[in-house]
Formats: C-alpha cells, structure tokens, sequence
C-alpha cells in the first residue's frame, strides 16, 4: 500500500506514530527552508513538514507543485501552540516527513481546482476528471452514493430484488425519441437504448419476481431544453398485488426515513400532502407545486365573466395572487418589470392592483371594471392595504403557467423558498389522456401501459378525456421527482387503450406483442414508480442544475466534451453496420 492513512486520518492520538500518507498537493508554502505541504486526498487534508536536517528527501520535494501525487513518510507530531487549523479534523497535528517520493508530476492545472469558485463551463466538462478533485464535486458524488447504498438496503430489507434489465432492446416509449443502435449482424435492424425499462419491469411481475428494483440507466432523445441529459438514472421499482396506496405509503417510507439518515434537510409534512391534478392546477397552476410556502392562485373567472372588459370577459380563465406587503416590495418600476416578465413568459400582459395603506389604490385596470366588481376581486383574493395583486387572463394552460412561475418567483423575492425544507407531496388523479392536436388523436398523459381508474374506465368508449388514470407523481419544491401508476394487467384493456389512442392492430401487436401476450399468461395486478435520482441528489446537495451531481454529464447540448462525442464513424465501421450517412458534414 502506498499508504497507511489516509490524509483524513490523523489526530492527537496518532502522535509519536510512524505513518505513510499520499495524496496531491493541495498547496505549498515555504518558509525559513522549511517545505509545508497540505497533502489532499479524498477523505481530507493533512498538513506535513519537509525539514532539511530530517527529511532525506527534502530537495526532491522541492519540486513538488499544486497537484503533485506524492508519498510522505514521518512521524505524526502536535503543531505548535498557536498554529491550529481549528477548520480542517487534522488542524492539531502535522506531519514530520522522513522520507518523500514523488509519484506523478501535474502540469499547471486548467482551473484551480482546490476552491469553489467559478470556471467556466465547457473547461470544467473537458476536463472533468479535474473538476470532479473540486471538493463539492466530491461532496456531491459520495451524497449520491450515500443516497444509493441507503436505497439498496432499505428495499433489500423489504424483499425488493435488484434486477438488471437489457440496454439493448426494442422501444419502450416514454413520450421522447429513442436512441437507436444498429446492428452489425441484422443487417437493417436496429436496438432501441430503453427510455425506461417499463415494460421489462412488468414483464418480471408476470415472472413473478413481485418486488422488483433497479438503479436504472434510461435514455431518452428529446430536444435540447431546459436541465435534461440524454442518459440520466433513475430508482426503477415495480410491485406485485398492490393499489395505489401501497405504493404511495412504501415510497413515502422510503423518502422520508432516506432524508433523515442522507440528509440535514427537513422533510416539510408527514404523511405527505396529497392533491388531485385538477386541485394543484387550481391552487397552484401547476402540477409540481412548491409547497414551502403558499401565494395560491385565485380563480376570479365568474366574476369577470360580464365585467365588460373585454380582455378579462374573453379569457378563458383569469386568476390572481396577491403578494402580501406588495406594494411597498416592488415599485412602479418593478411592476412594470413584472409585466415584462409576464409577458416573456407567454401572457399578453399582466393586470396589477396595488394597494396603499392609506386605502387608495393604483392599478392598470380598475378603470374599465365598476367599483363593486374590483371590490369582489380584491375580497376574493384576500388582500389586504399594503398588498399587491396581479392577474393574467388568458387560455387555461397560459393563465395557470405565467402565474405559477411568477409565484416561485414572488416566492424568491419574499425568501419563501426555505433551501432546507424538503416539502415532499403526491399529485393524483390525472387526466389518462391528452388530446394531440398535431396528430390529431389521444396520447397518453403518462405512457400507455397506465391503468385507468375502474370508475372512469366507461368513458374510454364515449369521451376519453373524462378518464382518469391510476396515475401518481411525486412533487417537491416545484421539481417533478417521480411517476408512477398502476398497470394495466389484461390484455383486453391493454389493446382498448391501443384503440383510444389510435395505434393500428398491427402496429401494437409488432412493437408490443409481447405484452399482450404475457397478460394472458397469469400476469399479477401490479404497479410501480420510478424516482429520477439525478434531480432528487441535486435538490439535497443544493445543486442549480443535475449536470453537477452526474459524474460525466453531456453539456446542454448534448455533448460530452471531455472525448469529443458523439463523433464521427470510421468508414469501415458504418459498412460493418450496413449503414451511410446523408447528411452534410457540419463545419467544425
Ligand atoms: N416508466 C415511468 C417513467 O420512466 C415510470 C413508471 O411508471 O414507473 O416515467
């Protein structure tokens, strides 16, 4: 072993012992002809002294520099008084080197890699192995494995088998493109990479497998937006004979006794918040609501409906919030820059009233409305002098989407958003379909192996938009954390589904044939969820986005810098793959 401790290791009781450490050099001072390095390795610092008169090998450590790999050999001693580092576990003691060797040498580094300041981006991504020596990507990795081992132990505990299931398969439609692989020896025949491992999971309930999980791998080829990766992961489970609220009570088990033993965050309510869609779209326009704090949505609607203006009177649907102590909060100006805010975010525009203390009051509007109905609207959402209030009236999905996002945002503005409160909440009861207006048919809200709930199943014939799905999410703090439903396990109900959302005999029995027919086989009423571990370990570590909490994450545009890919195929490997390549090179 090239070392006996770890460079986290040593304290007071190790003084007077001979101990080897290795590490990088995290940093290195000179002083008086004494050399003072702070070895780093992953479980800390330890501060050790090259003295001419002990050290044989002082001069070869004169050349040591910032990420050196070295071996130190020498006796653990007490620093002198005075000379603590009252902030590093080994700061009472140093290390009195005999004898050194330097395992690697380190060019000068990208970035500096022992603090936390900013870098940019694409450097950190190139040089990822480096970027991951950055103490919080250090930190972010072991909470990540922390969050992996609890998981493992916890399910094993309750009868959950870890199964693996193929990278390489056929289709398993999640709603995003799939990644193709083809093959060398069909020619013209491709694998898909799974989206999910959807059907797989169910098809091991047929197996009888009952309590399945997987740390799952899923890949999904979807545009480049937002604070996605094409492969992300995510805590795959599947059960046998349960309902809804099996799965729900297990899965809140699971979360919440994790955050206890992973975390110091708080877990906001136990049992979790449960709200139907068609409730969290009410109260907060939104189907993944922050509930650290409220500034809920007001439906003012009825009252506007023969206001006489014509901008709320059209809409079809018009909604406030009022954020208490508005007025003095934000400005004429910073109204105005909601307003512009409001309207990047797809409104046309955003109404404002603001209300003085003395009892008078500003607003965009309240000249077109008579003093009554502006009275109701003000009742109706509750506000109070100080206050301000804000509505968008627009489409149903504008309405509820501007003023979610603008409520996070009054949130921000008013501190609501506690970073250490983990507000965990179930949203149930979705709609099972959504109409595609581009296809021209229904598709399904979550994916099509949903069950649909036994009550709303009679409308799958008459008006697919009344059916429910046995369908649950997972929300917290605004993020989206889980889906899950109940499955469907009869194949009549299956190929039905097939039919509402218009998919040809055919085509269902050639992609999924093999479900279908597995329902006939004794398959065990049976449903699961599935957990993106990515966005719950960047919410624990405080992360912005799950690239920092992914070891080797593609950049937002899909690219892993690092080793240049995807790039380019040797000729002689596409015509191994039978396949060529159209379109025009792209200037590099
Ligand atoms: N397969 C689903 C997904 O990846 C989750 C589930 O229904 O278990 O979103």
């Amino acid at each position: 072993m090239h070392k006996s401790h770890t460079c986290g290791d040593i304290r007071p009781h190790h003084v007077g012992q001979t101990v080897t450490l290795a590490g990088w050099v995290n940093r290195r001072r000179d002083h008086g002809g004494l050399i003072f390095l702070d070895l780093r390795d992953r479980f800390g610092i330890s501060q050790v002294v090259s003295d001419p008169q002990c050290n044989a090998d002082h001069e070869l450590l004169g050349h040591a520099r910032a990420e050196y790999v070295v071996q130190v050999r020498g006796m653990v001693r007490q620093r002198p008084t005075g000379m603590d580092n009252p902030l590093l576990p080994t700061g009472e003691v140093e290390l009195e080197i005999h004898s050194a060797k330097i395992l690697n040498r380190a060019k000068p580094m990208p970035f500096d890699v022992t603090d936390e300041g900013r870098v940019d981006e694409l450097l950190r991504m190139k040089y990822r192995y480096l970027d991951l020596r950055r103490p919080r990507m250090q930190r972010n990795l072991e909470l990540r494995s922390k969050v992996t081992t609890f998981i493992r132990r916890w399910l094993s505990e309750r009868g959950f088998i870890e199964v693996e299931t193929p990278i390489l398969f056929k289709t398993t439609p999640e709603g995003a493109r799939d990644y193709l692989v083809p093959s060398r020896v069909h020619p013209g025949k491709f694998y898909a990479l799974p989206q999910s491992p959807q059907q797989l999971k169910q098809l091991l309930m047929v197996a009888g497998v009952e309590r399945y999980f997987q740390i799952a791998r899923c890949f999904r080829d979807e545009d480049l937006r937002g604070d996605r990766q094409p492969e992300f992961t995510q805590l795959d489970m599947e059960m046998a004979f349960v309902e809804r609220d099996d799965v729900l009570g297990l899965l809140e088990a699971l979360f919440t006794q994790m955050m206890a033993e992973v975390s110091d965050k708080q877990v906001m309510a136990t049992p979790w918040p449960r709200l139907s869609y068609a409730e969290s779209m009410e109260r907060y326009g939104d189907d993944k609501p922050d509930l650290r704090f409220g500034l809920e949505l007001q439906n003012i609607t009825d009252l506007t409906r023969q206001c006489g203006f014509k901008v709320f009177e059209q809409a079809e649907l018009v909604k406030g919030i009022c954020v208490p102590n508005g007025n003095s909060l934000f400005s004429r100006r910073q109204v105005d820059e909601l307003v512009e805010l409001s309207k990047q975010l797809g409104a046309k525009g955003l109404a404002w009233v603001q209300l003085k203390e003395d009892g008078t009051f500003g607003s965009s509007f309240a000249k077109f409305l008579t003093p009554e109905l502006l009275k109701a609207m003000i009742e109706r959402c509750s506000a109070k002098p100080g206050d301000l209030l804000v509505f968008v009236a627009d489409s149903k999905a504008i309405t509820n989407d501007v003023l979610s996002r603008l409520r996070k945002h009054f949130g921000d503005v008013l501190g609501l958003r506690d970073p250490n409160v983990m507000a965990f909440c179930w949203i149930v009861d979705f709609p099972m379909f959504e109409w595609d207006a581009e296809e021209n048919r229904w598709s399904p809200a979550h994916h099509m192996f949903t069950s649909p709930m036994p009550d709303t199943i009679q409308y799958l014939d008459t008006d697919p938009s009344k059916v429910i799905g046995a369908l649950y999410d997972m929300a917290c703090n605004g993020y989206e954390l889980a889906s899950g439903s109940i499955r469907i396990h009869e194949r009549e109900l299956q190929q039905k589904i097939f039919d509402v959302i218009s998919m040809p005999r055919e085509v269902a029995w050639e992609r999924f044939g093999h479900m279908l027919e597995a329902f006939e086989y004794g398959a065990p009423p049976h449903g699961g969820i599935a957990p993106g571990l990515d966005r719950f370990v960047m919410l624990l570590a405080d992360e912005p986005n799950i690239r920092e909490v992914v070891a080797f994450p593609k950049t937002q545009a899909a690219i892993d810098a690092m080793v240049d890919a995807p790039s380019p195929a040797e000729p002689k490997q596409l015509h191994e793959l039978h396949l060529a390549v159209t379109a025009p090179k792209k200037a590099e």
